[in-house]
């Protein structure tokens, strides 16, 4: 990452709206952008196939279910946060599973770079199919954009849903139905 780029870029950002990039309160504020960027976009130089490393484990062959892993992304439309909660569900093939904590990960890595909410949601499934090769993937994601919130049609608190089903989710209605309702289950 070019940190003189993204802070010469932050104090032109900054003549750009009008204010006075060298008065106190904002003399350091390029730096700071410029530190805050390597910590937003740590996706940016990562691999997420490589996080899910397949385990050998007993057969299990239902439904396992992560519910609520907490995100936060940025639109890469306006350079704004979205935040919101990623559900990950995916049924093994066989013995072939992950560990728990490598599917929050993966969610983690592919929220910390410019992203769309539709493309995060592929992406993190396409991820899990890719590494695990599971007999289904399903993925939820509700968010809220700031880009919504703060700007444009201003809708505080409205959340958008978007949702990718892939292999048995996508063919077996019985068995989408069971995921959404676990997905449900607690609220
Ligand atoms: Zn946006």
């Amino acid at each position: 990452m070019d940190r003189r780029k993204i802070e010469q870029a932050v104090k032109l950002f900054l003549e750009g709206i009008g204010e006075q990039p060298d008065r106190p309160g904002l003399r350091l504020t390029p730096r700071r952008v410029a530190n805050m960027c390597a910590e937003l976009y740590a996706g940016m130089t990562i691999n997420p196939a490589k996080i899910i490393t397949p385990l050998r484990s007993e057969d299990h062959d239902e439904i396992v279910l992560i519910r609520d892993i907490s995100f936060a992304s940025i639109c890469e439309h306006h350079l704004l946060p979205f935040i919101g909660k990623a559900h990950v569900a995916y049924i093994p093939d066989g013995s072939r599973v992950t560990g728990i904590s490598k599917l929050a990960r993966v969610v983690d890595v592919l929220a910390k770079k410019l992203q769309v909410q539709e493309r995060l949601t592929t992406s993190i499934a396409e991820t899990i199919v890719k590494a695990l090769r599971p007999k289904g993937v399903m993925v939820v994601i509700e968010a809220e954009h700031l880009c919504m919130t703060m700007r444009g049609v201003k809708k505080p608190g409205a959340v958008t849903v978007t949702s990718v089903v892939r292999g048995i989710f996508r063919e077996n209605i019985a068995t989408r139905a069971e995921a959404m309702s676990l997905i449900r289950a607690s609220r």
